[in-house]
């Protein structure tokens, strides 16, 4: 372990005694649980905040941290501090089509100059940064953290509504002793594999979890000494290479001349009528394809890097009576990738997390009922997913997006648009208008 500061154990107190009683027990502290449980900390209540892992731990993500996520990240005190380690400040995204046409959209200059338009931050250090702020938050409001705490059962009441009412933990590994505790409220927020969520859908309600079409797989490495590579502002990445469809191929630099995030995800559906896995497309794109080989040619990959994990979509499911899939049952509130709310589009999930803790604290403080937090969530995201999901369908269309960008390289009015979609969901809409697109492109 080297000497920076985000680098070193965090020391969050005392685990509790088994058998005490809190205002709301958190399980999970990545993004959707840190913000949790820093909006219920400061509003007075007494939490408990799990993980499994102990900080700092990585996080398999692309890194990209977008503007959305930036006003939480102030609100809960943690954007200074990250100001002050390694990053990319992101200036635009570059965007190339199946035939190898580039086009570059600027993020808004106003946003940029006012650091709020978006980074790119190794989660290891982002995910400490926010833990390290929200431990003591929590700890300060009379509440308690456990790291390398595995929640593994939830624990329920006698009554025909069989309310949540705590959690059993094993502490410290496989041959640790278990622990329980209590809480009117449960926050799921384990991610994509997340035990609460889990027992929400398939034990209690017996609803499908994952839907491949609302599902992505996604594989990421780190590399150092690729060409064109910037080092602390500059743009990312995203190419839609032919064959990797609907999903794209990415590098995101991280802030060091030559490194970056480099990674590929593809549609679950899509994936499995593939005989090649992520890793493998990743390399041929690597080695073999005409806009990557020059640039890799000196690069390396480092060591151990490489991984691969699933993101659950908020897309819009068909038939669902909640969309985009049940996110509460008694007792319980889900947030973040546990309540499958990652971009289709983009493959964001931080921000949404975020916001999703943030609402979930607010229900919580209410002490409202799930399917108002439910509602609430999906009338501020709904929107901009069902867009979003509009954009992922057009990836499907090759002579589409080719002719789009080809366009786009000569009129600014596309360029302008495609700007305009990525800082506003309004204007997302857009760009899957037939007819608006028909206009913007042809006329
Ligand atoms: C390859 C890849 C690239 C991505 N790129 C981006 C990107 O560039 N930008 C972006 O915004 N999003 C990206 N995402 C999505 C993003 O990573 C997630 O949406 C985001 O991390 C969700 O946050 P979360 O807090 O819900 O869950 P997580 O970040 O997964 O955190 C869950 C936490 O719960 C803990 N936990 C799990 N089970 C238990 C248990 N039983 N007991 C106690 N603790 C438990 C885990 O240790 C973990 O700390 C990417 C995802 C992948 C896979």
């Amino acid at each position: 372990m080297s000497g920076e500061f985000w680098q070193q154990p965090v020391d969050s107190g005392g685990i509790p005694v088994s058998g005490e009683q809190f205002d709301a027990i958190v399980v999970g502290a990545g993004p959707g649980g840190c913000s949790t449980a820093g909006h219920l900390a400061q509003q007075g209540k007494k939490v408990l905040l799990i993980d499994k892992a102990i900080f700092p731990r990585n996080k398999i993500c692309g890194d990209a941290v977008g503007g959305k996520s930036l006003s939480i990240v102030k609100s809960l005190g943690v954007k200074e501090r990250l100001e002050q380690t390694p990053h990319l400040r992101v200036t635009g995204i570059v965007f190339s089509s199946p035939n190898q046409a580039r086009v570059r959209i600027p993020l808004p200059e106003e946003d940029v100059e006012k650091l709020e338009a978006g980074y790119v931050v190794p989660r290891i250090q982002f995910d400490w940064l926010l833990f390290e702020r929200v431990q003591k938050l929590v700890r300060d409001a009379g509440g308690s953290i456990i790291q390398g705490g595995e929640v593994r059962e939830i624990i329920h009441n006698e009554d025909e509504d069989k309310s949540a009412i705590g959690v059993g933990v094993r502490i410290g590994g496989r041959e640790g002793e278990m622990r329980e505790f209590f809480a009117p409220w449960t926050v799921g927020s384990g991610g994509y594999q997340c035990p609460v969520m889990r027992n929400v859908l398939k034990e209690i309600h017996k609803e499908e979890i994952v839907d491949k079409k609302h599902y992505c797989a996604s594989y990421r490495e780190y590399w150092t000494g690729i060409k064109g590579c910037p080092a602390k502002t500059g743009d990312i990445e995203i190419h839609l290479v032919d064959g990797i469809n609907p999903g794209y191929f990415w590098i995101f630099p991280t802030g060091a001349e030559g490194e970056a995030n480099v990674g590929i995800g593809m549609v679950l559906t899509h994936l499995s009528k593939r005989k090649d896995k992520l890793k493998a497309m990743q390399s041929n794109i690597i080695a073999n394809h005409p806009m990557f080989k020059e640039r890799f040619a000196e690069a390396k990959i480092v060591e151990g890097s490489g991984a691969g994990w699933q993101l659950p979509f908020g897309s819009p499911r068909k038939k669902a009576k909640l969309q985009p899939r049940r996110n509460f049952s008694n007792g319980v509130l889900l947030v973040g990738d546990a309540a499958s709310l990652v971009d289709p589009a983009s493959g964001e999930g931080v921000g949404n997390a975020l916001i999703s803790g943030k609402i979930a604290a607010k229900h919580i403080v209410e002490n409202r009922g799930g399917i108002e937090y439910q509602n609430e969530l999906w009338g501020m995201l709904g929107g901009e997913l069902t867009n979003s999901f509009g954009l992922q369908k057009m990836y499907q269309r090759t002579w589409l997006l080719n002719m789009l960008i080809k366009r786009a390289m000569k009129k600014p009015k596309i360029v302008e648009l495609m700007a305009d979609s990525i800082a506003s969901k309004e204007e997302q809409a857009k760009l899957h208008s037939k007819w608006y697109l028909f206009k913007t492109v042809f006329l």
